[in-house]
């Protein structure tokens, strides 16, 4: 049998679980046996932990440190770390924004999918994030047949839990959608890879380091048919559907004029108002759409700094989880946010509701259920999220020593109120990723 890998991460100052009591270990210590936890608790770990010496783990010492449950990422575009700050639509909204982007992305090749994806995995771990999603809708004519491997072997590199999304686009402009000819697919192609990446990849084990999902791009780049055809493909494999979805007026202008209806109808009419569904941006729903989406249990990632910097509108987070929506936090493309810093996106996010709904309108828990729990619903998960026995062992921890922390009172709030400094380390699976390097 193959000997254990056992893991032991002790004196954290505070471990935060987000376990359902919400407890907060002073001097804690987590222990893991082959990347799943084991034992939790405060004080100097004990000697025996569930029948293994503790000289056999391999130890992490957190002295001085803020331990978080691993942060998790609900939405991105890692090739768009290649077009970061892109000059001429440095100012723009979302649907020139794109039409401008497209043509400059369907020049991109395997390489800088590759070195795209990493840059972008690196960004977020440094930033306390263990398990990211990738929307990976762009499959150039020119460019390879296997993207989603590219960045499959690039999360392994990297050391992070993956959820690829085998995204797709098949509406171009001559047919009255938004993106050239030169990124769309036919949707025979897109349904014929979307069956291979997930036979190829999707691990749906607790601990799984890769899961699928489908995600055609949004009303605007893809067909109806192709959005039911996809949902198909999923329930019959079990694998999450993911889109964006009333991120601008814009869109909901178009789906009025192509579809005859808002987009939230249109996502119903097409078999997506359901649980397995987590939708990007969510911006421009109306009350009576909100309980809709709330009782279907459909999830939101929530993308501030991108809905800021696109002018898009603010995502409105209590009401729809008050309606029974897990709303996840997100990076988004870095494009659209210019980076992929996890732990900004938490100060963002609180900054951003305070700033329409006063100090108390966003608390610092809140946020901090966003960035685990909500965003573990998101990806469908029951293993991540939180520290707890069987749980996997998924941490960021943050050196308050760090200038940026020094003289905070409050080792939780600082991780949010202060500016963000970079993880010292994080652990993924009981495997520890030092966040030292460029
Ligand atoms: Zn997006």
């Amino acid at each position: 049998m193959a000997k254990q890998k056992l893991f032991l991460l002790e004196n954290a100052q505070t471990l935060v679980t987000m376990n359902a009591d919400r407890n907060i270990h002073t001097n804690g210590w987590v222990a893991a046996r082959d990347g799943m936890i084991i034992a939790i608790g405060s004080g100097p770990a004990p000697e025996k932990i569930e029948g293994d010496d503790r000289d056999q783990f391999t130890s992490l010492d957190a002295s001085n440190c803020v331990v978080l449950p691993g942060l998790v990422n609900t939405h991105h575009h890692l090739f768009q770390t290649r077009t970061r700050a892109y000059g001429p639509v440095t100012d723009q909204e979302l649907f020139p924004w794109l039409q401008a982007l497209y043509p400059v992305w369907a020049e991109l090749g395997d390489d800088q999918f590759y070195q795209g994806a990493l840059v972008g995995f690196k960004e977020l771990m440094r930033s306390g994030c263990t398990t990211t999603t990738d929307h990976h809708y762009l499959f150039p004519a020119d460019a390879s047949d296997n993207i989603i491997d590219i960045t499959v072997l690039a999360a392994r590199d990297a050391g992070i839990r993956f959820h690829p999304t085998r995204g797709s686009m098949s509406r171009s402009q001559k047919d009255g959608g938004l993106p050239p000819d030169s990124v769309v697919q036919d949707e025979e192609t897109i349904l014929a890879d979307c069956e291979r990446v997930i036979g190829k990849f999707h691990n749906p084990e607790p601990g799984s380091m890769v899961r699928v999902a489908l995600a055609p791009c949004s009303p605007f780049s893809v067909s109806p048919e192709l959005m039911q055809e996809t949902a198909n493909l999923a329930r019959k494999n079990q694998v999450r559907l993911h889109t964006h979805l009333s991120e601008t007026k814009d869109e909901d202008a178009y789906c009025l004029e192509i579809y005859n209806k808002r987009p939230v109808d249109f996502l119903e009419s097409v078999g997506w108002l359901s649980d397995d569904v987590w939708l990007a941006h969510g911006i421009w729903f109306n009350d009576e759409e909100i309980v809709r989406l709330g009782k279907a249990g459909v999830s939101i990632a929530h993308c501030p700094t991108s809905n800021m910097r696109l002018g898009s509108g603010v995502c409105r987070v209590r009401d729809l989880r008050g309606a029974g929506s897990p709303v996840g936090l997100a990076v988004d493309g870095s494009a659209s946010n210019d980076s992929s810093n996890m732990l900004a996106e938490l100060r963002q996010s609180l900054l951003l509701h305070r700033v329409i709904h006063g100090a108390a309108g966003m608390t610092i828990n809140e946020v901090l259920e966003m960035a685990t729990l909500d965003g573990a619903a998101c990806l469908g998960r029951t293993d991540i999220g939180c520290l707890e026995v069987g749980k996997a062992c998924d941490l960021a921890v943050f050196d308050l020593e760090a200038i940026g922390y020094d003289g905070a009172h409050d080792p939780v709030a600082a991780l949010l109120l202060c500016h963000p400094e970079p993880a010292r380390e994080v652990v993924v699976g009981g495997i520890v990723n030092k966040q030292q390097e460029r």
